[in-house]
């Protein structure tokens, strides 16, 4: 695996490569668990060339502190890309992705608007521009996202749709704990009393489901489960017309947010019984 830190070493990487080549495309922040390994994984699994990216992107933190605070640890990054089977992992300082005389950004509605587009202002405008970049520099033909973060999916998949890239956005089932939990890089900074609280969230979403396949109402079931936690949002969304029980709750100052789509709940990852 090579790693590389600038865009011209990219540059030369892609015209070394064979035309036609399938390059698969994993972006992340780092701070990688067993969730990004599975995208990597599926990534490896159907391409040519596999690149992955590692980029804490400024333009995503709406909460400076968040930013701050976030884990970074590269050289286990780079060890779990390697044994992943990444061929180029792309690791660029923040000089490199946003240089002082930038002057484009971006605004994206329709998917973007409302839950995490509520409780966290421009994240989702700063999403579609570090992606819309990394999309440029990697020019891959198949990209892997989490359905953990179900709403970012619809997102991309309207950024993609918008700007004609030629490119097509894969979305791979949420990775959990063995106690349920998604995995995410912030559930390191949760105690053990927080974590056991957090599990609430994975509950309700079950019964949620549970709910909606008896014709009951997801939100009602699930609400009082989460109760031991303090719920931004419980709601049903629909990203491109699929109806998805999404939740963003907290555990102390950790924000968490999982979701199961209604009507492809394979995609959520749920144990059969929690
Ligand atoms: P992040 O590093 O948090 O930006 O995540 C990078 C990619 O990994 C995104 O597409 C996420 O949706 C995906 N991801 C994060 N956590 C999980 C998980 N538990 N299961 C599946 N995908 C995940």
């Amino acid at each position: 695996m090579k790693v590389v830190r600038t865009i011209a070493e990219l540059r030369a990487i892609e015209r070394d490569r064979p035309r036609g080549a399938r390059i698969g495309f994993v972006p992340t922040m780092g701070a990688l668990h067993e969730g990004h390994v599975a995208l990597m994984r599926a990534a490896r699994a159907d391409s040519d060339d596999v690149v992955a990216s590692v980029f804490v992107n400024p333009a995503q933190f709406n909460d400076p502190s968040d930013l701050a605070k976030y884990p970074r640890q590269e050289a286990r990054d780079a060890e779990m890309a390697r044994a992943a089977g990444i061929d180029t992992l792309f690791v660029p300082a923040v000089e490199e992705m946003y240089p002082d005389d930038l002057a484009t950004s971006l605004t994206i509605g329709g998917p973007a608007l409302g839950f995490e587009g509520d409780y966290r202002p421009g994240h989702f405008n700063g999403v579609a521009i570090v992606c819309l970049k990394l999309f440029s520099i990697v020019l891959p033909t198949v990209a892997y996202f989490g359905q953990k973060d179900a709403q970012q999916v619809a997102v991309l998949r309207q950024l993609v749709r918008d700007t004609n890239l030629p490119l097509e956005v894969r979305v791979h089932p949420t990775i959990r704990a063995a106690s349920g939990l998604a995995l995410s890089s912030r559930n390191a900074r949760l105690s053990p009393e927080e974590m056991t609280r957090a599990l609430a969230i994975p509950r309700a979403l079950m019964a949620g489901l549970a709910a909606h396949v008896r014709g009951a109402d997801p939100v009602a079931v699930a609400r009082p489960l989460l109760d031991g936690l303090d719920v931004e949002y419980l709601a049903i969304a629909h990203f491109h017309g699929e109806p998805t029980l999404v939740v963003a709750a907290r555990a102390g100052i950790t924000r968490l947010i999982d979701n199961v789509p209604l009507n492809h709940p394979a995609l959520a990852g749920l144990p059969v019984a929690l």
